[in-house]
């Protein structure tokens, strides 16, 4: 089979059929329908299959340790608000070792965008069960069944304090691609959760399952009422995927309460250090 490479010369590593192949078209497309420079997005990669794009996307970036892709988002954000910050990790990272991160940049409000590849296994190291699998999930790590209920990622970002809360699903790329875009120009925490089937260790939640199972909201959901967000991503839990924004209301950011970093102020990673060198040697 002939792998396509990019301008980059490098091409992707994902098995044939996988969902991140249009998750990455769509980030590439979001970024370049919205006319970003790649020297002002920052993109962190968690580890997994996922920060395997780190090879094909021009952007500043760094790939993190394994769940802790939000701190260092987070940070960059804090040094210099004028960047467009993005993480791309998949559910085990952002939801399972890096749960506790992702719970305080919501309640933080912190304006990031959060990208999460979504196929309830960990596919890197060859499909252990992730915290977003049904109940009773088999697979090398469970074989007789996982016995934790999932984390439902919409309830638990919209109860922790994000302002910006949508599904898509891999198998539409154009979808995909539009939330991303409208998670990065909205002022505030973003979760962009995509629905991507891991073809290879992953049986249950295949394309023809999903494509039975989601639906997309219509303009009957208002995205600005919590109680009807919340019991729209609850339905989950029998098994209907909502697709869309499912929340969406305007508080300030984390940066734009700090009074150092308000627009008008010099950015922090422009400010003087002051005498570094003697907190160095308390240190050192
Ligand atoms: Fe995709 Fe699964 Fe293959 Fe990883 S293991 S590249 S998630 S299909």
């Amino acid at each position: 089979m002939k792998i396509h490479k990019d301008l980059s010369g490098y091409a992707g590593t994902w098995c044939p059929g996988c969902g991140d192949w249009a998750i990455s078209i769509a980030i590439k497309k979001a970024f370049t329908e919205l006319k970003l420079d790649p020297s002002s997005i920052f993109v962190v990669f968690d580890i997994g299959c996922s920060g395997n794009m780190n090879d094909v996307l021009n952007a500043y970036a760094m790939h993190s340790l394994h769940g802790r892709s939000i701190p260092p988002a987070v940070g960059m954000k804090l040094a210099n608000h004028k960047m467009q910050v993005v993480v791309i990790g998949g559910d085990g990272g952002i939801f399972g070792e890096g749960g506790n991160h992702f719970m305080h940049a919501c309640r933080g409000n912190h304006d990031i965008t959060v990208v999460v590849h979504d196929n309830n296994v960990y596919g890197l190291t060859t499909g252990q069960v992730a915290p977003t699998a049904e109940h009773g999930f088999v697979s090398k790590s469970t074989p007789e069944g996982i016995i934790e209920i999932p984390i439902n990622p919409l309830s638990l970002a919209i109860t922790s304090g994000a302002t910006f809360v949508a599904q898509a699903f891999a198998g539409d790329s154009k979808q995909v691609t539009e939330l991303i875009k409208q998670g990065m120009e909205h002022k505030g925490f973003s979760l962009i959760n995509v629905l991507q089937p891991c073809v290879t260790f992953n049986p249950v939640n295949t394309y023809q399952y999903y494509l039975q199972n989601i639906y997309t909201m219509d303009s009957k959901h208002d995205k600005t009422n919590y109680e009807q967000a919340f019991k729209t991503a609850t339905t989950m839990n029998n098994e209907k995927y909502p697709l869309g924004v499912l929340y969406q209301i305007n508080n300030p950011s984390y940066h734009e309460q700090v009074k150092e970093l308000t627009p008008d102020e010099t950015l922090l990673e422009r400010q003087p250090y002051g005498n570094w060198r003697e907190l160095l040697d308390e240190f050192v």
